[in-house]
């Protein structure tokens, strides 16, 4: 049985030392090589070692297991069962919520190192008790963990997708589904149609809301949907997407790993085409 994570009500440590350590150094996590693929470490196997720790955090439980998140302050030596990974390359080699707990506490992680001082007038900031939130020690100023929403969609014309391959990564061959930030101001689905036209010049009908996943990598919240091509001819900008085309379910290009909400999109349609 599957046991839900539940956050903790801040991020102040209990007393007591954790179960489960989430350990980051520059957003590799440490993990501990088992016979059938990868475990968090447990925080007595830990206890011991010489490890320069500046950030702790505490996460919350799993089925009474405390999880805490830590970030080293330098590259630490390991014994020959530990080791620091991506947590891209993770996915699929750990359990699924662990996967999801390491997500949740790299993106904390990295909110709290990049918000070591108050925006709003410079002084340290810190733990608020009982809030999921940093406080200025100065003016008090609350600011509570960024998350930046985006939308992914899924633009059919008949029995054909579109696919773009992006400019950001101009060496890949990979093609996948339209994805854009959501601006200040938009709601979702006017987002969706600014992206397609911005980005391939077509106008679309029927949007339809697909799903949504957490995408700890950019600290996003990917909200997915589904739309029909209304006109326009594909045309592509040339930098942030550099080609663009409709493909049939049994002609598609390289698309992207199971991971993402892209793939889930890509994969709906072949499972409805
Ligand atoms: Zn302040």
């Amino acid at each position: 049985m599957t046991h839900h994570f539940k956050p903790a009500q801040d991020f102040c440590a209990p007393v007591t030392p954790p179960d489960r350590v989430l350990a980051f150094y520059q957003n590799r996590l440490l993990i501990k090589k088992t016979s059938n693929g990868v475990a968090i470490p447990q925080y007595r196997e830990l206890a011991s070692m010489d490890l320069a720790v500046g950030t702790r955090l505490y996460l919350g439980k799993r089925h009474n297991a405390v999880y805490s998140g830590w970030a080293f302050q330098e590259e630490p030596a390991l014994p020959d069962d530990l080791e620091l990974a991506g947590l891209r390359s993770l996915f699929g080699r750990m359990e699924d919520t662990e996967f999801q707990i390491a997500g949740y506490a790299m993106q904390l992680l990295n909110w709290v190192a990049e918000n070591r001082c108050c925006g709003r007038c410079g002084n340290a900031m810190t733990f608020e008790d009982g809030e999921r939130a940093l406080t200025c020690t100065a003016c008090r100023h609350t600011l509570y963990p960024r998350i930046s929403p985006a939308v992914i969609v899924a633009i059919t014309s008949g029995n054909r997708l579109l696919l773009a391959r992006s400019g950001r990564f101009p060496g890949q061959r990979m093609f996948s589904v339209i994805a854009g930030y959501v601006e200040p101001g938009e709601t979702l689905e006017a987002c969706v149609q600014r992206e397609i036209r911005e980005e391939v010049g077509l106008s679309v009908a029927n949007i339809r809301y697909f799903g949504s996943q957490a995408w700890p990598f950019s600290g996003s919240l990917m909200v997915g949907f589904t739309a029909e091509h209304d006109g326009g001819e594909i045309r592509v900008d040339g930098k942030e997407i550099l080609e663009a085309d409709w493909f049939a379910p049994d002609r598609l290009p390289e698309i992207p790993g199971k991971i993402s909400i892209a793939r889930q999109l890509i994969d709906w349609f072949v499972a409805h085409h």
